[in-house]
């Protein structure tokens, strides 16, 4: 059997683990996994020597914004970041978009926006907001891989928060489909206002208490219920101890969090500089450092990006004022770099960030071709040079706009080329491509 790709890796980190192996791709899909020097035949025989072959990564927290805020973030430039981050599929976000993803009619919206524009493969949330339950099943039935909702002010109006009867009632209607809730998990009762050019007095503003409070309306849902819920970007990490114990006693809930967490802590966040602000904050290294054993311990499944761009002028207004400024961080292109340069110091392996980064989320969305090298997988590959030091520079980025708080930073572990079932997006230097965007459109399935 002649087949049209075979890419060779000394290190390639397959499910079982990392070993030299050779992965023979058949069209889109992944149609066998040899040792490194078998004698198999392709029509291109490509190999990476000592760079690690890793799967696609699959990330389910992406905030595209188009249509509506396609100034904010869009299809082309999100997915052009995704490819040159090693990431092949990316969730979109129901919300921040105009009209957010909240029906139907929203969803085929979304989808006409963003058909014929997508470098890496896309599927989509959906949003449960009051007063739209009668289309959760609908919507489910569209394809969505899930549903969005907050328990607080989403920061865009077009998005209001479920309230405590409206999540258990958005779970009751999601029971009996298998479908999973993803829950912004925080209390508005527990936060203040805040305001300045000061870091601590906003990461005070919004307390651990709060994420708590919040997590723990989420698993009473979820034990009433018997849905699946999952908590999005858990970043105060005395909340892990709490949904370890919930997992432990059957309730279907899971949990992510997110490479900022993981690699920044708020000692070195430097006042007014609001490319830091995200909500729920970025915590102190002692929170860090609990998270990390959380993830380690398999409690927190998923990491993340939660990327959530904006305008410069939305991000800053000029005054560094983290009460004004818009939450949330852009990393889409970063995220793998960011994650492997903590990870590796803590000693843990490209297995690990696998497992983070690609199968989990994969599982959550319920994405089966996705997130591993398997046979009969999509041939979603990643050449990945994981000793090679970069310095962050903006220019590089294919995010709409370069404000990032990793602007600077040396990152470990380079993204060498990606592969979207089996077509190499990656051109010369790694840049970005250039051509006709091969990415699709999925359903869950
Ligand atoms: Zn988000």
């Amino acid at each position: 059997m002649r087949y049209d790709l075979v890419v060779r890796s000394r290190r390639a980190v397959l499910p079982d683990g990392t070993r030299a192996a050779a992965v023979a791709v058949s069209g889109p899909a992944i149609a066998a996994i040899d040792g490194y020097l078998a004698p198999v035949e392709a029509d291109r025989d490509i190999d990476l020597g000592d760079l690690a072959l890793l799967p696609g990564l699959v990330d389910t927290h992406v905030h595209v914004n188009e249509p509506g805020r396609t100034e904010w973030e869009g299809f082309a430039t999100a997915t052009r970041a995704a490819a040159a981050g090693g990431v092949t599929t990316i969730c979109d976000m129901p919300l921040n978009s105009v009209p957010p993803t909240v029906s139907v009619a929203a969803l085929r919206e979304k989808r006409t926006a963003a058909a014929g524009k997508c470098w890496v493969d896309v599927a989509f949330w959906g949003g449960a907001v009051p007063g739209n339950e009668e289309s959760l099943l609908p919507l489910h039935e569209a394809g969505v891989v899930g549903f969005k909702c907050f328990l607080l002010d989403s920061g865009v109006p077009e998005f209001p928060p479920l309230d405590g009867p409206g999540l258990r009632s958005a779970l009751g209607s999601l029971a009996a489909t298998d479908s999973v809730l993803i829950v912004h998990a925080e209390d508005a009762a527990e936060i203040k206002a805040a305001s300045g050019r000061d870091f601590g007095s906003f990461v005070a503003s919004r307390p651990p208490v709060a994420e708590r409070r919040a997590i723990e309306k989420v698993i009473s849902a979820a034990a009433a219920t018997g849905a699946r819920a999952h908590i999005v970007h858990l970043s105060a990490a005395e909340c892990v101890a709490m949904i370890a114990g919930a997992k432990a006693a059957g309730i279907r809930l899971s949990a992510e969090t997110c490479p900022h967490y993981l690699y920044f802590a708020a000692e070195q966040v430097p006042d007014g500089a609001t490319e830091f602000k995200c909500c729920p904050p970025i915590r102190d290294a002692v929170n860090r450092e609990a998270l990390w054993r959380g993830l380690e311990a398999g409690v927190i499944d998923c990491l993340v990006s939660d990327h959530s761009p904006c305008p410069p002028e939305l991000k800053s207004f000029g005054s560094g004022d983290f009460g004004a400024a818009w939450g949330g961080i852009a990393s889409l292109q970063l995220g793998l770099s960011a994650v492997w340069t903590a990870a590796r110091r803590r000693g843990r392996t490209l297995d690990d960030v696998a497992r983070w980064m690609a199968a989990a989320p994969a599982a959550l969305a319920g994405l089966p071709a996705k997130g591993r090298l398997a046979v009969g997988g999509d041939a979603d590959l990643v050449a990945f040079d994981p000793d090679e030091a970069y310095v962050v520079d903006p220019a590089r980025l294919e995010h709409r706009h370069p404000v990032t708080p990793y602007a600077g930073r040396t990152l470990t572990g380079r993204v060498r080329q990606t592969w979207l079932r089996g077509t190499a997006l990656l051109g010369a230097d790694s840049r970005a491509p250039d051509g006709e965007p091969v990415g699709r459109l999925l359903k869950r399935g």
